[in-house]
């Protein structure tokens, strides 16, 4: 395959080139078979090679696939945005759509601090955000990220946002444990914001399940409970990046579902399409929307492709599909059994420190000594040797970090479709644990 022009490839040589997918699996052009266990890059939640999707797409080409969105609006775009209205919790209603989850946070950065400017607060700029978190990677987004291997080489272009720790229990930065803790992490994004000055700060992001730089990490009860109460009475909005945690994939719509926190702004990405388009939204509550309609009138912000009636279709084909397949209880339930599976491998192999997870997103993360929660070296890059391993034995997993050495150990993430079957599940552990008992061998555990 060296002919090809495509970046990646001819950097390594090393890629596959895949053919087809279906359902759970995908195959290259020798013919190999692969588990998706991780729905690509999250991504995938309906599965590969959906016929009903592919019909939505044709019967869309074959109507219109572009307007400008200065121009006319379009059926799918509008019944899209009302799918998502009734889908997310509260007043959030507004539907803003753009390309990608990077686009769709920084498009909730910007909306953030344009709502404070119609409220005449135009120094409310500051988005805060935690360390171990990955928002995307336009420079707002990547300002926004606390994922200090992805900032590294732009750290100039960036802003300070992440400011406070992140509720990472398995490696309390507080040394303590829930619920003595008092949520002790929480409580920190408060002392941020009385130092920088709520004058300052237009929001809070959060993943409510940290996804790529943490793998699944899942805070306590109350935690966001707590943290809305912080933002409200700083009057700070809160962000809630939904890019992988969405659209069913934690085993409830969003997974902010899961506590008792509406946000005021969603980014939803990824699963939206399923992959089969690219598409994101930022979705905004009434509240925020107000003054912005009195204003301005307009978000400040778009993109050539927003709202394209292609695109627009496919996701809302793909939300019908998930509602009508009842992928969102299959995902909490299979969820938990992938969850328990994972936790009897972790009784046989000390190289697996922890594991966590909560509906189809589980996060599996390795330790050189499981007594002392000791991390590898990351020149010894354990997660690339698993995920290598994986690979070679026919199954995708993605991989998870902070990027801080000794923070963190290596981690993988596994979130196979929503539309994964119990034999599947075994299947796809079976293969993790011959992965993950061969590494153990070579790193001479
Ligand atoms: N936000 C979160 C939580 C993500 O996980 C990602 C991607 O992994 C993004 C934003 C960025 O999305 P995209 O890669 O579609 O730009």
């Amino acid at each position: 395959m060296n002919e090809s022009c495509l970046i990646k490839p001819l950097l390594n040589g090393r890629y596959p080139s895949v053919e087809y997918g279906q359902g759970i699996y995908l195959y290259d052009s020798d013919g190999k078979k692969y588990i998706d266990g991780s729905s690509g890059a999250v991504t995938a939640g309906i599965g590969h090679g959906v016929k009903e999707i592919a019909a939505v797409m044709k019967e869309q080409a074959e109507k219109v696939s572009f307007v400008y969105r200065s121009q006319f609006t379009n059926k799918p775009a509008e019944q899209l945005a009302l799918k998502l209205k009734q889908w997310a919790p509260g007043n959030v209603n507004w539907s803003f759509f753009v390309n990608s989850g990077s686009e769709a946070t920084e498009t909730a950065m910007k909306v953030a601090i344009q709502y404070w400017q119609e409220k005449k607060r135009p120094g409310k700029t500051k988005i805060l955000s935690r360390w171990m978190s990955y928002h995307g990677i336009t420079i707002g987004a990547l300002s926004m990220s606390g994922h200090v291997e992805r900032r590294a080489r732009f750290v100039p272009l960036l802003e300070d946002f992440p400011t406070v720790e992140p509720p990472y229990c398995y490696r309390c930065s507080f040394n303590n444990n829930f619920p003595e803790c008092h949520l002790l992490c929480a409580d920190q994004l408060d002392r941020a914001i009385r130092r920088i000055g709520s004058d300052h700060i237009a929001a809070f992001i959060a993943e409510p399940i940290i996804g790529a730089s943490g793998a699944a990490l899942v805070p306590p009860p109350g935690y966001y409970e707590q943290i809305k109460e912080i933002c409200l009475s700083h009057d700070i909005l809160f962000i809630a990046d939904e890019v992988m945690t969405g659209i069913g994939r934690c085993g409830k719509k969003f997974a902010i579902d899961h506590w008792q926190a509406v946000p005021d702004i969603i980014a939803a990405g990824k699963g939206m399409s399923a992959g089969y388009a690219p598409i994101a939204a930022t979705i905004i509550s009434d509240e925020v929307m107000e003054p912005i309609q009195n204003g301005s009138k307009l978000i400040m912000s778009g993109h050539t492709y927003s709202a394209n009636p292609q695109s627009a279709a496919i996701a809302l084909a793909v939300l019908k599909y998930i509602e009508n397949h009842g992928l969102i209880s299959n995902a909490a339930e299979k969820g938990n059994e992938l969850l328990q599976k994972l936790n009897q491998l972790k009784q046989n192999y000390p190289l697996i420190g922890d594991v966590r997870g909560m509906g189809m997103l589980t996060g599996v993360e390795f330790v050189a000594n499981r007594g002392t929660k000791q991390p590898f070296s990351r020149v010894i890059n354990v997660t690339k040797l698993i995920i290598d391993k994986s690979m070679e034995k026919g199954l995708l997993v993605y991989p998870a970090s902070s990027g801080i050495e000794g923070t963190a150990g290596d981690a993988v993430i596994i979130a196979p479709p929503l539309t994964v079957r119990s034999e599947e599940i075994a299947e796809l552990v079976t293969v993790f644990e011959e992965a993950v008992k061969e590494v153990q061998a070579e790193l001479l555990l």
